[in-house]
């Protein structure tokens, strides 16, 4: 088992890199470049970056692995990659244990170390990209679970405080792709360490009917944190594009949660339309059939594009601009907004 110090002190200086390509950090794979870029390996390192007045009239931006942003345009100040590894227990009973992860490492490295441990919650998050210190940020999700489960407290460095500062799981008022680090404290944050909670005895999550489908594909017998997994990786190897192959960052939009009144109107006229219950007693509507409905899917307009088979989907097939891709994304959600009444909400960050 890997039991690392998370974030142990190095006695080197964070290094610094000038007007650096951001090219490779971006699953997009859209060109922009950082006035200065910083890799984080250490909490303490941070520390440094309140030594300098030089970053106090410049914009920071803190990056993970850089498969939930659009860069529009360069960042004329400091980027912040986050690369603090680590996975410690904390604690540990006959029933649960509580891992203290670093913000830099691999979420599905992460799940799949899980998974290896026979630690559950986890499993059906297998294959999200992008690294732990961001998953609390969007709350990530998938075939049922969403990653809020499992949370039971976030360390995360103030920029402008230079402290920090701890957020029980009730603090990070998490809801649909949404917690506070997206409201309050949008920007001021590098999100350090996650403490995940995680069972030894599985409660399997199979309400998905694709999961369930592929269960039975698979030939499984008794499920398994591994059976759950493979399954999962299964069906996103197959159905979604990969980000090394073509330009993307997931699910552009949110699925759009609107009042039973609307649902209902909707429904009366597009009785094909899917929707699932929402919070706070919406429905969810899915936004790829939606965007399908107004003809985008497959569209391509130079580089930028709609995916062939996943219509929330946007793709960068070479040398898009994220200008172009953002410019696309608008007449989309102008488009859905005209025919639906509905204002799809982006799930990508743009920069
Ligand atoms: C093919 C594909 C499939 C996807 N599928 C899913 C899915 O099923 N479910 C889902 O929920 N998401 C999905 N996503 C989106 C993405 O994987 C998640 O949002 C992921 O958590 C982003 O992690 P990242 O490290 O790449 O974040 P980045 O893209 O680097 O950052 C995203 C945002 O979070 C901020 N941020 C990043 N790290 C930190 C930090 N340590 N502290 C504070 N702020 C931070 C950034 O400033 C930025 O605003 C998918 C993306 C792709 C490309």
């Amino acid at each position: 088992m890997v039991n690392l110090q998370v974030g142990k002190p190095q006695p080197d200086l964070m290094p610094l890199e000038e007007n650096y390509s951001l090219k490779r950090h971006n699953t997009f794979g859209v060109e922009a470049i950082a006035r200065y870029f910083a890799p984080v390996r250490h909490v303490e390192e941070l520390a440094e970056i309140a030594i300098g007045d030089l970053w106090k009239s410049m914009p920071v931006l803190v990056l993970g692995e850089g498969s939930n942003i659009l860069f529009t345009r360069d960042v004329g100040g400091l980027v912040l990659k986050n690369e603090i590894k680590g996975i410690a227990v904390m604690r540990e009973t006959a029933d649960e244990v509580w891992l203290k992860v670093g913000g830099g490492e691999n979420w599905h490295q992460f799940v799949m170390f899980c998974v290896g441990n026979h630690y559950a919650g986890v499993e059906n998050l297998a294959l999200i990209p992008g690294s732990v210190g961001a998953s609390p940020v969007q709350n990530i999700g998938a075939y049922g679970v969403e990653v809020k489960e499992v949370i039971e407290e976030v360390g995360a460095w103030h920029l402008e405080q230079h402290d920090l500062m701890r957020f029980s799981n009730a603090d990070c008022a998490f809801g649909y792709r949404d917690s506070v680090f997206k409201h309050a404290y949008r920007g001021k944050l590098m999100i350090v360490w996650v403490v995940f909670r995680l069972s030894k005895h599985p409660r399997f999550r199979t309400g998905y009917a694709a999961l369930r489908e592929e269960l039975e594909r698979m030939g499984v017998k008794e499920l398994s944190l591994e059976t759950i997994s493979e399954a999962v990786i299964r069906i996103r190897s197959r159905k979604l594009p990969d980000p090394a192959k073509i330009g993307n960052a997931g699910s552009f939009f949110k699925n759009p949660q609107v009042s039973m009144a609307q649902y209902e109107a909707l429904k009366q006229r597009y009785p094909t339309m899917p929707a699932y219950p929402g919070e706070h007693e919406t429905m969810k509507i899915a936004a790829a059939w939606l965007i399908e409905q107004c003809g985008w899917k497959g569209y391509r307009e130079g580089d930028a594009g709609v995916h062939q088979h996943q219509a929330l989907v946007l793709v960068n097939y070479g040398k898009a601009t994220g200008q172009q891709i953002l410019s696309l994304a608008n007449r989309i959600q102008q488009s859905v907004y005209e025919r639906f009444g509905i204002m799809l909400e982006r799930e990508v960050n743009v920069w």
